[in-house]
């Protein structure tokens, strides 16, 4: 039978979230139900809550950072059994028929993956996302929790910590590799605990040195403000690799030039609003401009069991679920430290 549990959704782009309830299917064949404990809260919630991204099918539930417990298994399921610790992050399916699912990068799905929230599932419904009691997924889209890693602060290495760290290793972070990050909030602070533990020399470029302790304390090697004219002098030549993660636009061109030739600058912050890019900030230093999209689910294992390998996990507030409307001002107006996470047990 499908069940009903309990849920906070947005109804409108200027209203608080609201306390409702949504259906989740019964468990198929192929399907794991999940007792979510902890949800994370990505920029992207709100985004696209906001109507920033596009129309929203209201009311919707956003969340696509799960970190649970395995409640019921279908009976064709061969990897998970009751009692498991799992996640879900950004997707539930894909077509797994195109060229890049062929490849195992669901992320790149040609036919587009379907996502955590707001997609069109496989019988036509909307897809409701983590800030609810539990969530009904095909196996193939759960990744298993390492028991080395709390529940909590897994739960947003499905979201940042992926997102992190599939361009970390696409673009060769590692040992005597230069890296900067830009914009220290969720992403970003996942982003310097994972290039760190990649053995890479890391810099936070943030608005202001507020965080510069924090930073140095996850594992940077630098810290500097963005708003200082010095900092682009000084800096620039200087990265093999700059990841982006600010949610906002940025003066592409001034960071462009804080690459060494040959070095990349790849954007996984993802405001709407189009961002100029200057040839000339590229073609001189054989420059690359590049974004990315999370990782694919093979990935984002690897990614756990790193994290658990090297004792990473993120910063966390945890916070209840009557909380999230405050926490969302608090990111927009970059107070996060790094990443609130909704304890779902509040939302009995
Ligand atoms: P977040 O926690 O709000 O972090 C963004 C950080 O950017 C802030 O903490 C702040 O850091 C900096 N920032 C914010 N506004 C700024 C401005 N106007 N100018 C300069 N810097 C600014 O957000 P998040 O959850 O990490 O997400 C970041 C972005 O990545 C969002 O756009 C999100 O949608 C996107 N995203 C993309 C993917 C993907 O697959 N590509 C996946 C997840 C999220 P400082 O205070 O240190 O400057
Ligand atoms: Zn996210």
């Amino acid at each position: 039978m499908p069940t009903i549990v309990n849920a906070v959704a947005a109804t409108a782009p200027d209203q608080p979230l609201t306390r409702t309830t949504i259906t989740r299917r019964d468990v198929g064949p192929h399907d794991v139900r999940i007792d979510i404990k902890f949800a994370g809260v990505c920029h992207s919630d709100i985004h696209t809550a906001r109507g920033e991204w596009g129309p929203v099918p209201y009311p919707l539930v956003v969340g696509h950072e799960i970190a649970g417990i395995v409640a019921e298994v279908g009976a064709e399921v061969t990897r998970y059994a009751v009692g498991d610790r799992v996640g879900v992050g950004c997707m539930v399916n894909s077509c797994g028929e195109c060229e890049q699912c062929a490849k195992g990068l669901e992320q790149y799905c040609l036919r587009g993956n379907i996502q955590t929230y707001a997609g069109v599932d496989a019988d036509g419904t909307i897809t409701q996302g983590g800030y609810s009691q539990q969530v009904v997924v095909t196996e193939d889209f759960v990744v298993r929790i390492p028991d080395g890693i709390d529940l909590d602060v897994a739960a947003p290495l499905l979201c940042a910590g992926i997102t992190t760290y599939s361009p970390l290793r696409h673009w060769g972070a590692g040992r005597g590799r230069k890296v900067a990050v830009v914009g220290m909030g969720g992403l970003g602070h996942m982003a310097v605990k994972l290039a760190h533990a990649m053995g890479a020399e890391v810099t936070v470029l943030s608005q202001s040195l507020k965080k510069q302790e924090d930073g140095l304390r996850l594992g940077a090697d630098d810290y500097y403000a963005t708003s200082d004219p010095a900092t682009f002098e000084r800096l620039a030549n200087t990265f093999d690799l700059i990841i982006n993660t600010v949610s906002a636009p940025i003066d592409l061109n001034a960071h462009l030039s804080l690459l060494a030739v040959d070095g990349a600058m790849v954007n996984v912050g993802a405001p709407p609003q189009p961002l100029p890019v200057q040839v000339f900030s590229l073609i001189p230093s054989r420059r690359t401009f590049a974004g990315s999209a999370i990782g694919s689910i093979a990935e984002t294992q690897e990614m756990l069991d790193f994290c658990a390998e090297h004792g990473v996990g993120a910063e966390i507030e945890l916070i209840t679920a009557d909380q999230v409307d405050q926490a969302w001002e608090r990111v927009l107006a970059s107070d996060v430290r790094y990443r609130f996470v909704i304890d779902v047990a509040s939302l009995a």
